[in-house]
């Protein structure tokens, strides 16, 4: 089912187009690309103008049981392999789509609706360099010898979990194949991962550079398909070990009850209210532009956005009229217009849900100071638009709690410290935080008191592969990247060894 791309809309640069007008769009199980066995498919729409890219097989129930198989079967090869000899592939991996860098910036802003520029300087970087960063731990991967009583050694090991499921979301599908496949199977595990059905065309762009690269059969599996069948199968898959899933915290619920049956492990990377606070000390030029990049980079659908902007009083105003200058001098465009700093959000279903916020903020009181609307711009009708929007709110209301995962941020005036401290831990998520200010004490005590999994002073949204990623409360639990990724995807075994102790028997009779 080798199928045309269309690109749509825009002119695409000259290199590797003819790279990006055929690509496999079956599923990738055991090295091989084949057909969904119940032969359904699934459109692939361009978010830029709502037309049909290309048809997708669609994994089911019976597609993503075959794929455990095949991981099954890999396994005990893979997890024995040299960890040198598995780092090597993913760093092969890494030198394969630094080659194909252009090809996947374009499916990806094809598909995703990411604008090209960042889709480039970002997220096929990102995604080789974080390949590359588990790579290079592959065979660092040690366990330790714990001090105990005289006479006995004890050791631990870290082994590889067996096969691990991983669901994807459509936000950012290219990075977070490398986010999960990396430390899964730098630590010896074997892979089914299922893509988003909206978004999983650079995830089997990755398929075929896996194959490339070498990785034997089996090792990972790619089973785009809805969630409800393909990611529901995945979640409750007796031989499934462990399930590492990134989306929306009821998906997260469903996957806890279905992995109850063998008690696999899960990891869950899920929603976010990122507050994002600004003091009346910090240097306003450098907070304005962190704070724009904070939502409106991927157009606000990120889990780390930050959809609060929490400011003192005596800076609100000032902060907000160059807020809301930046702001509207986004260039909204076809995300594959080198010009473009703002694409479409992703669905049409995800923009009607983000565009309904503006109107139950103003139902409950709030002001919507910036855009709401889609785009009247006449050659942007078809796409799913959002202006950048900013809307003054409460801290109780629904758009100061809930998370719109748009180009869409909710300003929150406060008074002194302890005000912006409790509104920032307000809501019932914890992922990213921001802090701008020029007071040492305060940005070290409230990067302690902050709920959250990450936080960012004088910065918002920094990532890298070293650095743990994940949160507290409702946006989960667990990390990726970083050495707590590999902790989460082994099992530490504690071995006792009787090297010289002298113990007197347990049981004595007879005496
Ligand atoms: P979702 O949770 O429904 O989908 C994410 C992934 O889970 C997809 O691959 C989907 O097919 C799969 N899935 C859905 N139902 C499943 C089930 N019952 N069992 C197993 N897998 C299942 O998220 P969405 O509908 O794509 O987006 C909804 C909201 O989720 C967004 O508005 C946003 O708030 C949040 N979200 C968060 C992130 C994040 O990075 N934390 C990413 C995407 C979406």
């Amino acid at each position: 089912m080798n199928t045309q791309l269309r690109v749509d809309g825009a002119a695409v640069p000259e290199q590797k187009t003819s790279d990006l007008t055929k690509m496999n769009t079956q599923l990738f199980i055991n090295g091989q690309f084949v057909d969904a066995k119940n032969g359904t498919t699934i459109d692939v729409l361009n978010p830029a103008n709502g037309e049909l890219i290309t048809k997708i097989a669609a994994a089911e129930a019976e597609d993503v049981d075959i794929a455990v198989a095949a991981a099954q079967k890999a396994f005990p090869a893979w997890a024995e392999t040299p960890a040198a000899e598995r780092g090597r592939l993913l760093l092969k991996l890494a030198d394969l789509i630094e080659e194909n860098l252009e090809e996947l910036a374009q499916l990806e802003s094809l598909d995703t609706g990411h604008p090209i520029k960042d889709s480039r300087r970002l997220d096929v970087p990102r995604t080789a360099a974080c390949f590359r960063y588990f790579g290079g731990m592959a065979d660092k991967i040690e366990g330790s010898v714990i001090p105990v009583e005289q006479g006995f050694l004890n050791y631990t090991t870290r082994e590889p979990i067996g096969v691990v499921g991983q669901i994807v979301p459509w936000n950012f599908p290219l990075m977070f194949t490398s986010w999960k496949l990396g430390p899964a199977l730098a630590a010896g595990n074997v892979v089914v991962m299922k893509p988003s059905e909206i978004t999983p065309l650079s995830t089997l762009k990755i398929a075929e550079l896996i194959k490339k690269a070498g990785f034997p059969d089996g090792v990972v599996n790619i089973v785009p398909g809805y969630g409800h069948t393909a990611g529901q199968r995945l979640a409750d898959h007796p031989e499934v070990g462990k399930i590492s899933f990134t989306g929306s915290t009821q998906t997260g619920r469903n996957i806890v009850n279905a992995s109850s049956g063998n008690l696999k492990r899960v990891q869950l990377e899920l929603g976010g209210k990122g507050a994002n606070i600004v003091f009346e000390d910090a240097n306003l030029e450098a907070a304005v532009n962190g704070a724009a990049w904070a939502i409106f980079h991927n157009q606000g659908q990120a889990c780390i956005a930050g959809s609060r902007l929490v400011l003192h009083e005596k800076i609100a105003d000032q902060f907000l009229e160059k807020f809301i200058g930046l702001a509207k001098s986004i260039r909204l465009g076809n995300p594959l217009d080198p010009n473009t700093e703002m694409g479409p959000l992703t669905s049409e279903a995800h923009r009607d849900k983000v565009l309904a916020y503006a109107k139950i903020a103003e139902e409950q009181g709030g002001k919507v100071l910036l855009g709401g609307t889609a785009p009247q711009d006449e050659s942007l009708k078809n796409g799913y638009y959002v202006l950048p929007t900013i809307v003054e709110a409460k801290v109780d209301d629904r758009v100061a709690q809930e998370e719109v995962f748009g180009p869409f941020v909710t300003v929150i005036r406060f008074k002194d410290d302890a005000e912006a401290l409790a509104i920032a831990n307000g809501t019932e998520y914890g992922l990213g935080s921001g802090l701008w200010t020029n007071n040492l004490q305060r940005a070290h005590l409230f990067a302690k008191k902050i709920k959250a999994g990450m936080c960012w002073i004088n910065s918002y949204k920094r990532v890298n592969p070293g650095s743990p990623f994940g949160g507290v409360g409702k946006s989960g639990y667990g990390r990726e990247m970083g050495f707590e990724a590999i902790h989460d995807y082994t099992e530490v075994k504690s071995v006792w060894v009787n090297v010289d102790a002298q113990v007197p028997p347990h049981f004595q009779r007879g005496e």
